[in-house]
This record gives structure tokens, sequence and C-alpha cells, in this order.
């Protein structure tokens, strides 16, 4: 009795929790599965060979006791079915950190779970951010505590580190920057000398000439700088115009704004960079997400195929566009900034393979 309604039960929940969660679409179909509950897979727990022993057509005899199971219930008992998560398919994810890993200082529902879970389970994750306000150290930290999870340097890409390591590849020496301490702190761990230029403040056209005789830079770099000025706008535009091709044009990020609990957009590098672009006449090459200069270097770097990792992140227009321009799965999560609404309207360039609740549902089904 207790095996039937057992299999009558597994029947049932893989087709609800695989309905529920995400649309299904082309996977990866030689990755390792993953089981967060390792020790009550079929493999190895109590349900162990009972799916498949028990398939046929008398286990619908006590259809009448499954209805009136609840949800909650199929949910559990699907977890200890060895029923695939969307995370099984992958080897690496890639993970935008607010809206899918924390809120401000909160982090969201069961974010913290799905963290440990995949990282018990061996998966490479890496959390992306487009921010360049803080260095990779700085994140970390940030991650760990918030999180509760031990969280390294080494699993943490922002765009700060992405702009530090294209400006070496393309040989820059010095820069000229726009942007925040941990951003200049990134560049100079590259090996990249940040000058210092004594730029008047308030803006003075007389002590502003001066910088006409100090040597241009080979790259003006320009992050989210929330000290941003008319005086550094001048700077910066002075130093693309003088240089011409030979100072290159770095932002970190496109993002215009991020939206703040009022529900208003505060600035972000990507106001910044619309600015100086304006005022110079020359157009950046953007290093953060949708460009695909980052998740070349992560591929490059951690030896891995574009099949075996997934982006996962709560914006169409950075996260989403991201990896698909840069020919990964992308998974987008209802817990930050794009709505399952814009899904829908979204053409094909910002339109993710996968939607799912939040990173928890990823992880867990
Ligand atoms: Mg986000």
């Amino acid at each position: 009795m207790s095996e039937l309604t057992n299999s009558v039960f597994l029947q049932a929940a893989n087709s609800f929790c695989f309905d529920r969660t995400h649309r299904r679409s082309k996977l990866p179909q030689k990755t390792k599965p993953f089981r967060p509950f390792a020790k009550h897979t079929p493999d190895s727990g109590p349900l162990r060979g009972q799916s498949r022993k028990h398939s046929g057509f008398t286990g619908w005899i006590f259809c009448p006791i499954l209805l009136c199971s609840s949800k909650k219930r199929l949910h559990r008992q699907a977890s200890t079915c060895g029923r695939k998560a969307l995370a099984d398919y992958f080897q690496c994810l890639l993970l935008d950190c607010d809206g899918v890993l924390w809120q401000g200082d909160q982090n969201i529902d069961g974010s913290a779970l799905a963290v440990q879970a995949l990282k018990q389970a061996g998966k490479q994750l890496v959390l992306v951010t487009n921010s360049s306000t803080k260095s990779r150290a700085s994140l970390a930290a940030r991650a760990t505590n918030v999180l509760g999870i031990d969280v390294g340097v080494e699993e943490v890409v922002t765009s700060g580190a992405v702009v530090a390591a294209e400006a070496v590849a393309q040989k820059v020496k010095t820069a000229y920057v726009v942007g925040s301490q941990g951003l200049k702190e990134e560049l100079q761990l590259a090996g990249i000398q940040v000058l210092d230029p004594d730029v008047p403040e308030p803006f003075d056209e007389n002590l502003f000439r001066l910088l006409t005789t100090i040597p241009t830079p080979e790259a003006v770099i320009v992050g989210h700088d929330e000290s941003f000025s008319f005086s550094k706008l001048a700077t910066a535009s002075l130093f693309l115009q003088r240089g011409g091709e030979a100072c290159l044009f770095f932002g970190t990020n496109p993002d215009v704004g991020n939206r703040d609990k009022s529900g208003y957009l505060i600035p972000e590098a990507g106001a910044i960079l619309a600015a100086i672009e304006a005022a110079s006449g020359r157009s950046a090459v953007i290093t953060g997400k949708p460009s695909t200069i980052l998740i070349n270097q992560l591929l490059q770097q951690r030896g891995l195929t574009k099949q075996q990792v997934m982006m996962v992140g709560d914006r169409l227009d950075t996260d989403i566009a991201f990896g698909n321009n840069g020919g990964i799965s992308t998974c987008l999560v209802l817990t930050g900034v794009s709505s399952r609404t814009q899904v829908d309207a979204a053409h094909d360039a910002l339109r993710p393979q996968h939607v799912c609740n939040s990173l928890h549902d990823i992880v867990f089904g």
C-alpha cells in the first residue's frame, strides 16, 4: 500500500512541479544531476527504485487520495523523488546580486539556502554585479555578511574588475578615472596608474586651461561616481578630445539608474557615461553586463563551455541581455526589477529562456 501510494505521489509531483516553476526549453543533456537533498533521492534514500518499480496503472487507483493532498505536500514529495531542478543542468551559475540574492541589506527569502546547497553540490558560483563602487574583496565581505555563508573573492566579479582586466588586455598603463575608490583600487591592483590631476572645484576656466598642459592618459575609465561634477565632466571630455583614438574610453556599465525604495531611479554609471559621451563626442566601450567582454573573460578564466553556464538575474535589459549576447542560458527571477508582464512584451534579445519565482525555485524546484 505504502509503495503504491508513493508511486502515485511521484507521478503527480513530477507533473505538478514541472509546470509551476518555469518554462522548459532546450537544456544540456549530459550535465551531472544536482541533488540538494541527495540523502533522500531515489538512488540512496527511502524511495529508492520505487519510481520505476510501480509506474503502472494500479497506482492511479489511489487518485482520490491525491486530490485530498495539499500542494505543499506534493512539493515536499517532489523534492525527494529525484526530479531535476533547473540548476541540475548547469555546472556554473552566474548570479546577479541585487534582486537575486538580496534587496538592499536584506537577503531574499531562500537565497542563502539555495547558495549553500549549490556550493555543497560542487557547483561553480560567480556573483556578477554591474556595480563598480566596491572592490571584489568588499563585495565578497558583504555577501558573506548578508547571506551568512562564506563567499570568496574568487567567486565575485564586479564591472570594475572586468574593466581593469580589459584595460590591461589593451595595454593601458595610465588612466583618468571618473568613479569610486573601489574602481580605482581594482585598476591599481591590475597595475594601472590612476592619474589624479588637480581638477579645479568648482569649475574655473582659467584653472581648467592648466589641465591642457599635462600629458593625456592612455584611457578614460568611467564608473559610478557620487562626487561626479562639472569639472570632472570637462576633464574627461578634454582628455578624450585631445587623445583621440589613442586615448581609449571605457564604461563599467550602462545602467542609468537603480530603483530606490521610493520608486524613483537613483542615477548610476550609465547616466554619467552618457554625459561624458555627449560632451566629448566619443562612444565608450562597455565592459560590464550586457557586454560579451565579461562572459568571454569568465569562460576563458574558468575553462567552461557556454553550455555549462546559466545567467540568473532580475533585469531583462542587463542580466538577460548579457546572457543572451554571450550565448549562455538565461533565467529571470521575479524577485527584483523585471516582471513576467515585461517578459511577455520583450523582444527576443531580452527574452529569458527560463522564468522562476526565485533563486530558491531554481535550486529546489
Ligand atoms: Mg539586479
